[in-house]
Protein backbone atom coordinates (compact mmCIF):
# COMPACT_ATOMS: atom_id res chain seq x y z
CA UNK A 1 0.00 0.00 0.00
CA UNK A 2 1.30 3.33 -0.93
CA UNK A 3 2.07 6.22 0.93
CA UNK A 4 0.63 8.47 -1.37
CA UNK A 5 0.13 8.99 -5.41
CA UNK A 6 -0.73 11.30 -8.00
CA UNK A 7 -3.94 11.57 -9.08
CA UNK A 8 -4.56 12.16 -12.65
CA UNK A 9 -6.69 10.37 -15.67
CA UNK A 10 -8.29 11.58 -19.21
CA UNK A 11 -9.26 14.48 -17.84
CA UNK A 12 -5.33 15.79 -17.28
CA UNK A 13 -3.96 13.69 -20.66
CA UNK A 14 -6.67 15.80 -22.92
CA UNK A 15 -5.94 18.96 -21.10
CA UNK A 16 -2.35 18.17 -22.08
CA UNK A 17 -2.70 17.19 -25.77
CA UNK A 18 -4.68 20.09 -26.08
CA UNK A 19 -1.56 22.29 -25.30
CA UNK A 20 0.66 20.07 -27.08
CA UNK A 21 -1.29 19.46 -30.45
CA UNK A 22 -3.79 22.88 -30.74
CA UNK A 23 -1.88 25.82 -28.73
CA UNK A 24 1.83 25.18 -30.05
CA UNK A 25 3.26 27.08 -27.37
CA UNK A 26 4.37 24.84 -24.35
CA UNK A 27 6.31 28.02 -22.31
CA UNK A 28 4.41 30.26 -20.01
CA UNK A 29 1.05 32.06 -22.14
CA UNK A 30 -2.64 31.81 -22.28
CA UNK A 31 -3.01 28.36 -20.44
CA UNK A 32 -0.82 29.85 -17.42
CA UNK A 33 -2.86 32.96 -16.96
CA UNK A 34 -6.26 31.10 -17.24
CA UNK A 35 -4.56 28.78 -14.68
CA UNK A 36 -4.05 32.15 -12.06
CA UNK A 37 -7.65 33.30 -13.09
CA UNK A 38 -8.37 30.27 -11.59
CA UNK A 39 -7.18 30.31 -8.93
CA UNK A 40 -7.72 33.84 -7.94
CA UNK A 41 -11.56 32.62 -8.38
CA UNK A 42 -11.32 29.52 -6.01
CA UNK A 43 -9.31 31.91 -3.83
CA UNK A 44 -11.65 35.23 -3.94
CA UNK A 45 -8.82 37.32 -4.67
CA UNK A 46 -7.85 39.29 -7.93
CA UNK A 47 -5.44 37.56 -11.09
CA UNK A 48 -2.81 39.80 -10.14
CA UNK A 49 -1.93 38.66 -6.48
CA UNK A 50 -1.55 34.78 -7.95
CA UNK A 51 1.39 34.35 -9.13
CA UNK A 52 2.31 30.56 -10.67
CA UNK A 53 5.69 28.79 -10.17
CA UNK A 54 7.04 25.68 -11.54
CA UNK A 55 7.37 24.46 -8.06
CA UNK A 56 6.64 25.35 -4.13
CA UNK A 57 9.88 25.77 -3.19
CA UNK A 58 10.64 28.56 -5.99
CA UNK A 59 7.33 30.41 -4.65
CA UNK A 60 8.47 29.96 -1.15
CA UNK A 61 12.16 31.40 -2.58
CA UNK A 62 10.16 34.60 -4.70
CA UNK A 63 8.21 35.48 -1.16
CA UNK A 64 11.20 35.78 1.09
CA UNK A 65 12.95 37.75 -1.94
CA UNK A 66 10.22 40.43 -2.38
CA UNK A 67 10.30 40.59 1.96
CA UNK A 68 13.89 41.07 1.68
CA UNK A 69 13.54 43.78 -0.65
CA UNK A 70 10.73 45.49 0.60
CA UNK A 71 12.33 45.27 4.46
CA UNK A 72 14.09 48.88 5.43
CA UNK A 73 16.57 46.85 7.86
CA UNK A 74 20.03 47.43 6.07
CA UNK A 75 22.59 45.88 8.36
CA UNK A 76 22.83 42.24 9.41
CA UNK A 77 21.74 39.25 7.80
CA UNK A 78 17.81 38.96 7.56
CA UNK A 79 16.88 36.49 9.25
CA UNK A 80 13.37 34.55 9.70
CA UNK A 81 11.82 32.86 12.14
CA UNK A 82 10.42 29.42 10.94
CA UNK A 83 9.63 25.66 12.88
CA UNK A 84 12.15 23.16 12.25
CA UNK A 85 9.48 20.43 11.88
CA UNK A 86 8.70 20.99 7.68
CA UNK A 87 10.28 20.23 4.75
CA UNK A 88 13.89 21.33 4.39
CA UNK A 89 12.15 23.54 1.27
CA UNK A 90 11.02 25.78 3.70
CA UNK A 91 15.03 26.40 4.98
CA UNK A 92 16.11 26.27 1.52
CA UNK A 93 13.69 28.99 0.31
CA UNK A 94 14.72 31.72 3.28
CA UNK A 95 18.92 30.95 2.63
CA UNK A 96 18.71 31.43 -1.22
CA UNK A 97 17.05 34.61 -0.58
CA UNK A 98 20.12 35.93 1.55
CA UNK A 99 18.07 35.35 4.78
CA UNK A 100 18.79 33.56 7.90
CA UNK A 101 16.14 30.78 8.72
CA UNK A 102 15.81 30.56 12.59
CA UNK A 103 14.56 27.49 13.57
CA UNK A 104 11.58 27.88 16.32
CA UNK A 105 10.21 24.71 18.11
CA UNK A 106 6.45 22.99 17.63
CA UNK A 107 3.24 22.82 19.58
CA UNK A 108 3.55 18.92 20.95
CA UNK A 109 -0.30 18.87 20.49
CA UNK A 110 -0.50 20.02 16.88
CA UNK A 111 3.53 20.26 15.62
CA UNK A 112 2.97 23.74 14.40
CA UNK A 113 5.23 27.14 14.97
CA UNK A 114 5.38 27.64 19.41
CA UNK A 115 4.99 31.45 19.06
CA UNK A 116 6.53 31.90 22.41
CA UNK A 117 9.39 30.14 21.56
CA UNK A 118 9.53 32.65 17.93
CA UNK A 119 9.31 35.23 20.24
CA UNK A 120 12.26 34.57 22.35
CA UNK A 121 14.29 34.15 19.12
CA UNK A 122 13.42 37.65 17.74
CA UNK A 123 16.59 40.07 16.98
CA UNK A 124 17.05 43.55 15.32
CA UNK A 125 17.32 41.17 12.10
CA UNK A 126 14.15 39.61 12.22
CA UNK A 127 11.92 40.23 9.26
CA UNK A 128 9.45 37.58 8.45
CA UNK A 129 8.39 34.97 10.41
CA UNK A 130 7.19 31.56 8.12
CA UNK A 131 4.23 29.72 9.30
CA UNK A 132 3.99 26.23 7.76
CA UNK A 133 0.69 24.30 8.07
CA UNK A 134 1.69 21.39 9.47
CA UNK A 135 -0.35 18.63 8.35
CA UNK A 136 -3.06 20.89 6.76
CA UNK A 137 -3.15 22.60 10.24
CA UNK A 138 -3.58 26.49 10.06
CA UNK A 139 -4.00 26.10 13.64
CA UNK A 140 -4.55 29.50 15.61
CA UNK A 141 -3.26 31.57 12.14
CA UNK A 142 -5.12 34.58 13.39
CA UNK A 143 -2.47 34.36 16.15
CA UNK A 144 0.47 34.35 14.13
CA UNK A 145 -0.76 37.65 12.52
CA UNK A 146 -1.43 39.46 15.57
CA UNK A 147 2.12 38.33 16.79
CA UNK A 148 3.63 39.49 13.32
CA UNK A 149 1.86 42.81 13.95
CA UNK A 150 2.91 43.60 17.02
CA UNK A 151 6.82 42.42 16.56
CA UNK A 152 6.76 44.62 12.94
CA UNK A 153 7.31 41.45 10.90
CA UNK A 154 6.05 39.88 7.71
CA UNK A 155 4.81 36.73 7.22
CA UNK A 156 5.33 34.10 4.59
CA UNK A 157 2.67 31.11 5.00
CA UNK A 158 4.16 27.57 4.04
CA UNK A 159 0.43 26.13 2.97
CA UNK A 160 2.28 23.47 0.83
CA UNK A 161 0.08 21.26 2.94
CA UNK A 162 -2.98 23.57 3.09
CA UNK A 163 -4.60 24.24 -0.17
CA UNK A 164 -8.57 23.89 0.09
CA UNK A 165 -8.21 24.06 3.97
CA UNK A 166 -9.99 27.15 5.80
CA UNK A 167 -9.54 28.44 9.13
CA UNK A 168 -12.15 30.31 11.11
CA UNK A 169 -14.47 30.60 7.79
CA UNK A 170 -11.90 31.78 5.60
CA UNK A 171 -10.15 30.20 3.12
CA UNK A 172 -6.13 29.38 3.17
CA UNK A 173 -4.49 31.62 0.81
CA UNK A 174 -7.78 34.74 0.73
CA UNK A 175 -6.22 36.75 3.29
CA UNK A 176 -2.90 37.27 5.04
CA UNK A 177 0.56 38.25 3.90
CA UNK A 178 2.05 35.93 0.83
CA UNK A 179 1.11 32.91 1.13
CA UNK A 180 2.36 30.04 -0.83
CA UNK A 181 1.43 26.61 -2.31
CA UNK A 182 2.64 23.97 -3.91
CA UNK A 183 1.64 21.65 -6.74
CA UNK A 184 4.00 19.12 -6.26
CA UNK A 185 2.83 14.99 -8.06
CA UNK A 186 0.92 14.40 -4.35
CA UNK A 187 -0.45 17.39 -2.55
CA UNK A 188 -3.80 18.20 -2.59
CA UNK A 189 -3.75 19.19 -6.42
CA UNK A 190 -0.89 18.47 -9.00
CA UNK A 191 0.42 20.36 -12.01
CA UNK A 192 2.82 17.21 -12.07
CA UNK A 193 5.76 20.16 -10.18
CA UNK A 194 4.42 23.30 -9.45
CA UNK A 195 3.23 26.39 -7.16
CA UNK A 196 2.06 29.40 -6.35
CA UNK A 197 2.40 32.56 -4.19
CA UNK A 198 -0.66 34.70 -3.05
CA UNK A 199 0.55 38.42 -2.45
CA UNK A 200 -1.42 41.13 -0.70
CA UNK A 201 0.44 43.82 -0.80
CA UNK A 202 1.28 45.36 -4.48
CA UNK A 203 5.22 45.67 -4.25
CA UNK A 204 5.83 42.17 -3.24
CA UNK A 205 3.09 40.96 -5.94
CA UNK A 206 5.17 43.11 -9.08
CA UNK A 207 8.57 41.75 -7.63
CA UNK A 208 7.66 38.46 -7.31
CA UNK A 209 5.74 38.21 -10.80
CA UNK A 210 8.74 40.06 -12.57
CA UNK A 211 11.33 37.73 -10.42
CA UNK A 212 10.21 34.29 -11.72
CA UNK A 213 10.73 35.50 -15.17
CA UNK A 214 14.18 36.79 -14.37
CA UNK A 215 13.37 40.33 -13.25
CA UNK A 216 12.37 41.19 -16.65
CA UNK A 217 10.18 44.06 -16.15
CA UNK A 218 6.49 43.46 -17.10
CA UNK A 219 7.19 40.27 -18.99
CA UNK A 220 4.28 38.52 -17.17
CA UNK A 221 1.53 40.66 -18.94
CA UNK A 222 3.58 40.46 -22.48
CA UNK A 223 3.72 36.64 -22.37
CA UNK A 224 -0.11 36.34 -21.30
CA UNK A 225 -1.19 38.36 -24.52
CA UNK A 226 1.79 36.30 -26.46
CA UNK A 227 4.26 38.01 -26.66
CA UNK A 228 7.49 39.38 -25.00
CA UNK A 229 9.41 41.98 -23.43
CA UNK A 230 11.83 42.47 -26.19
CA UNK A 231 13.64 45.51 -24.56
CA UNK A 232 12.64 45.97 -20.68
CA UNK A 233 15.11 47.08 -18.20
CA UNK A 234 16.38 44.17 -15.45
CA UNK A 235 17.18 46.01 -11.93
CA UNK A 236 17.50 43.12 -9.95
CA UNK A 237 18.20 39.32 -9.23
CA UNK A 238 15.57 36.97 -10.74
CA UNK A 239 15.12 33.47 -11.70
CA UNK A 240 13.43 31.14 -14.14
CA UNK A 241 10.79 30.01 -12.07
CA UNK A 242 7.80 30.55 -14.45
CA UNK A 243 5.04 27.65 -15.10
CA UNK A 244 4.73 26.26 -18.32
CA UNK A 245 0.80 25.90 -20.36
CA UNK A 246 1.52 22.24 -19.93
CA UNK A 247 1.93 22.10 -15.85
CA UNK A 248 -0.90 25.13 -16.27
CA UNK A 249 -3.33 22.80 -17.92
CA UNK A 250 -2.77 20.13 -15.80
CA UNK A 251 -3.84 22.13 -12.34
CA UNK A 252 -6.79 23.23 -14.22
CA UNK A 253 -7.97 19.53 -14.58
CA UNK A 254 -6.83 19.49 -10.89
CA UNK A 255 -8.93 22.29 -9.83
CA UNK A 256 -11.78 21.76 -11.20
CA UNK A 257 -11.85 18.23 -9.89
CA UNK A 258 -10.74 19.28 -5.95
CA UNK A 259 -13.98 20.46 -4.92
CA UNK A 260 -16.56 17.38 -4.82
CA UNK A 261 -13.84 14.80 -5.34
CA UNK A 262 -10.48 14.99 -4.22
CA UNK A 263 -11.99 17.25 -0.89
CA UNK A 264 -14.39 14.74 -0.08
CA UNK A 265 -12.46 11.91 -0.65
CA UNK A 266 -9.44 13.47 1.32
CA UNK A 267 -11.59 14.65 4.08
CA UNK A 268 -13.42 11.15 4.28
CA UNK A 269 -10.05 8.84 4.86
CA UNK A 270 -8.70 11.17 7.39
CA UNK A 271 -12.67 10.80 9.61
CA UNK A 272 -12.03 7.21 9.28
CA UNK A 273 -8.42 7.14 10.34
CA UNK A 274 -9.72 9.39 13.40
CA UNK A 275 -12.37 7.36 14.43
CA UNK A 276 -10.34 4.56 14.31
CA UNK A 277 -7.27 5.41 16.46
CA UNK A 278 -9.12 8.53 18.46
CA UNK A 279 -9.28 6.17 21.41
CA UNK A 280 -5.96 3.72 20.46
CA UNK A 281 -3.76 3.79 23.49
CA UNK A 282 -0.28 4.57 22.40
CA UNK A 283 -1.59 6.61 19.51
CA UNK A 284 -1.90 10.55 19.55
CA UNK A 285 -3.75 12.02 16.97
CA UNK A 286 -2.49 15.91 16.61
CA UNK A 287 -5.05 18.32 17.69
CA UNK A 288 -7.20 20.22 15.62
CA UNK A 289 -9.36 23.47 15.94
CA UNK A 290 -13.08 22.51 15.50
CA UNK A 291 -13.24 26.60 13.85
CA UNK A 292 -10.96 25.34 11.13
CA UNK A 293 -12.01 23.25 8.43
CA UNK A 294 -8.81 20.74 7.02
CA UNK A 295 -8.45 18.68 3.91
CA UNK A 296 -5.81 17.02 4.70
CA UNK A 297 -2.56 16.19 2.41
CA UNK A 298 -0.56 14.39 4.73
CA UNK A 299 -2.15 11.22 7.86
CA UNK A 300 0.15 12.03 10.20
CA UNK A 301 0.41 10.28 14.20
CA UNK A 302 2.18 10.21 17.11
CA UNK A 303 3.03 6.69 18.36
CA UNK A 304 3.87 7.02 22.29
CA UNK A 305 6.04 5.17 24.67
CA UNK A 306 9.13 4.33 22.42
CA UNK A 307 6.98 2.22 19.97
CA UNK A 308 7.29 3.67 16.56
CA UNK A 309 9.91 1.33 15.42
CA UNK A 310 7.69 -1.39 15.92
CA UNK A 311 4.53 0.07 14.78
CA UNK A 312 6.53 1.30 11.48
CA UNK A 313 8.00 -2.66 11.34
CA UNK A 314 4.71 -4.33 11.68
CA UNK A 315 3.37 -2.23 9.27
CA UNK A 316 6.33 -2.51 6.68
CA UNK A 317 5.88 -6.25 6.84
CA UNK A 318 2.41 -6.04 5.52
CA UNK A 319 3.25 -4.00 2.80
CA UNK A 320 1.96 -0.77 4.39
CA UNK A 321 4.29 2.11 3.47
CA UNK A 322 4.77 4.79 6.05
CA UNK A 323 6.46 8.10 5.95
CA UNK A 324 8.22 10.67 8.02
CA UNK A 325 6.66 14.05 8.19
CA UNK A 326 9.69 15.38 8.82
CA UNK A 327 13.55 15.07 10.32
CA UNK A 328 13.63 18.43 11.90
CA UNK A 329 16.00 20.82 10.17
CA UNK A 330 17.85 22.40 12.45
CA UNK A 331 19.46 18.74 12.84
CA UNK A 332 20.61 19.32 9.24
CA UNK A 333 24.86 20.02 9.18
CA UNK A 334 23.81 23.24 7.08
CA UNK A 335 20.74 24.05 9.07
CA UNK A 336 22.44 23.92 12.38
CA UNK A 337 24.16 20.51 13.38
CA UNK A 338 21.28 20.19 16.38
CA UNK A 339 21.76 23.73 17.71
CA UNK A 340 19.78 25.30 19.36
CA UNK A 341 18.17 22.11 20.90
CA UNK A 342 14.37 21.94 20.33
CA UNK A 343 13.03 19.78 22.88
CA UNK A 344 9.25 19.62 21.40
CA UNK A 345 10.74 19.20 17.94
CA UNK A 346 12.86 16.69 18.92
CA UNK A 347 10.52 14.82 21.03
CA UNK A 348 8.18 14.82 18.13
CA UNK A 349 10.95 13.42 16.03
CA UNK A 350 10.94 10.24 17.87
CA UNK A 351 7.39 9.79 17.82
CA UNK A 352 5.73 10.85 14.41
CA UNK A 353 4.80 8.06 11.54
CA UNK A 354 2.96 9.48 8.22
CA UNK A 355 0.30 6.60 7.20
CA UNK A 356 -0.85 5.90 3.51
CA UNK A 357 -3.16 8.68 2.79
CA UNK A 358 -4.59 9.64 -0.75
CA UNK A 359 -7.83 9.87 -2.52
CA UNK A 360 -7.16 6.53 -4.60
CA UNK A 361 -6.94 4.37 -1.40
CA UNK A 362 -10.04 2.77 -0.11
CA UNK A 363 -11.71 2.85 3.50
CA UNK A 364 -10.89 -0.72 3.79
CA UNK A 365 -6.94 -0.07 3.10
CA UNK A 366 -7.48 2.09 6.30
CA UNK A 367 -9.33 -0.23 8.17
CA UNK A 368 -6.23 -2.37 7.73
CA UNK A 369 -4.05 -0.21 8.88
CA UNK A 370 -5.48 0.39 11.61
CA UNK A 371 -5.75 -2.94 12.23
CA UNK A 372 -2.14 -3.52 12.01
CA UNK A 373 -1.43 -0.56 14.17
CA UNK A 374 -3.91 -1.80 16.63
CA UNK A 375 -2.24 -5.60 17.18
CA UNK A 376 1.15 -4.24 16.92
CA UNK A 377 0.43 -2.07 20.14
CA UNK A 378 -1.36 -4.88 21.88
CA UNK A 379 1.19 -7.93 21.42
C1 LIG B 1 5.82 20.22 -0.79
C2 LIG B 1 6.30 21.20 0.20
C3 LIG B 1 7.09 22.32 -0.14
C4 LIG B 1 7.73 22.52 -1.47
O1 LIG B 1 6.95 22.41 -2.55
P1 LIG B 1 7.55 21.80 -3.92
O2 LIG B 1 6.45 22.09 -4.87
O3 LIG B 1 7.78 20.36 -3.69
O4 LIG B 1 8.79 22.56 -4.24
C5 LIG B 1 7.39 23.22 0.85
N1 LIG B 1 6.97 23.07 2.11
C6 LIG B 1 6.23 22.00 2.49
C7 LIG B 1 5.80 21.90 3.91
C8 LIG B 1 5.89 21.03 1.56
O5 LIG B 1 5.19 19.96 1.93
Amino acid sequence: MRLSRSIVGQEEAKAVSRVLLEDGYLGMGSETKLFEEDLAAFLEVEREQVITTNSGTAALHLACDAIRACSRKTSGTPEILVPSLTFVASFQAISAAGCKPVACDVLANTGTLDLEDARARITENTIAVMFVDYASNPWHLHEVYNFAKENGLRVVEDAAHAFGCRHHGKRIGSFGDIVCFSFDGIKNITCGEGGCLVCFDEESARLAADARLLSVEGDTAKRFSGGRSWDADVKRQGWRYHMSNIMAAIGRSQLKRFPKEFLPKRTLRASVYAQRLVKQEGIALLETDPKDFIVPHIQVVRVLNGKKELVRKALEERGIATGLHYKPNHLHSFFGHGKPSLPVTEQLFSEILTLPLHPALSCQDIEEVCAVIKKALSA
